[in-house]
């Protein structure tokens, strides 16, 4: 069986005042050991959260640059992020896939330049309503997926997050039952572009517009493995959240 997996992007939110309020949150909260915890704040916050973070919860950063160090400014290395604690990173989320124009390839090459360097991926995918409209949710998906299928082969270090561009920060979550069948989707795709066994071993998150209260309704989608969460991640449900499975 996979393990639940909970991953809370903060974005570009807070402040060392907020970020503390939340990791004593998280120390004071009785996380189940049962399921992954990632936290990813800010670029500016990753040391200080890893440092005073107590429990089995790990550090994530948002993104990382694809090359080793040098003349690349206000980018972020993996070694860099690695030296202060995180062991995982966010890459391909829709706000920077649309917001500053990471291509496919970029995501990919950004992919496995953090999985060579030894930084977890939690890889994230989806459709706009447009390409939803338009009955287009498997092909993009499968699109953002294969660029990445392309250059590694291995992805057992490789979380992915199926989060509908639709559904973020909308406050409309998907169904159950939709995200269900693109999961479903998903998992199909790789099990034909990798293997059948990576395929089923995968972790699949939903990401968009998940809280404290509609977590629960995902429980029964087999193909779900747990959640990216974005807004309720600053906030205590996120622990309702981590929780939804127990
Ligand atoms: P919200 O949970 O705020 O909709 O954001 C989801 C997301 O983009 C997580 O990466």
């Amino acid at each position: 069986a996979r393990k639940f997996f909970v991953g809370g992007n903060f974005k570009c939110n807070g402040s060392l005042a907020s970020i503390k309020t939340i990791v004593d949150g998280l120390n004071q909260a009785d996380l189940p050991s049962d399921v992954d915890v990632v936290i990813a704040p800010p670029a500016p916050y990753l040391h200080w959260a890893k440092e005073h973070i107590t429990g089995n919860v790990a550090i994530a950063a948002q993104n990382i640059y694809d090359k080793e160090s040098g003349a690349y400014t206000g980018e972020i290395s993996v070694s860099q992020i690695k030296d202060v604690g995180a062991t995982w990173v966010i890459l391909g989320h829709s706000e920077r896939r649309t917001l500053l124009s990471e291509s496919d390839e970029f995501v990919a090459s950004k992919t496995k330049f953090a999985l060579d360097n030894g930084v977890s991926v939690i890889l994230c995918i989806g459709e706009s309503k447009e390409e939803r409209e338009a009955g287009k949710t498997l092909e993009v998906c499968n699109r953002e997926l294969d660029a990445v299928v392309a250059v590694v082969k291995d992805w057992s270090n490789i979380v992915i997050a199926y989060e509908p561009i639709w559904a973020i920060g909308t406050g409309l979550a998907s169904t159950p039952e939709d995200a269900q069948e693109t999961h479903k989707g998903i998992r199909e795709h790789l099990a034909k572009v990798l293997s059948p066994e990576q395929s089923e071993a995968i972790r699949i998150l939903y990401g968009g517009s998940v809280n404290g209260k509609n977590a629960t309704s995902f429980k029964d989608c087999p193909d779900i493995d747990g959640f990216l969460v974005g807004g309720a991640s600053l906030k205590p449900e996120f622990v309702d959240i981590i929780k939804s499975r127990s």
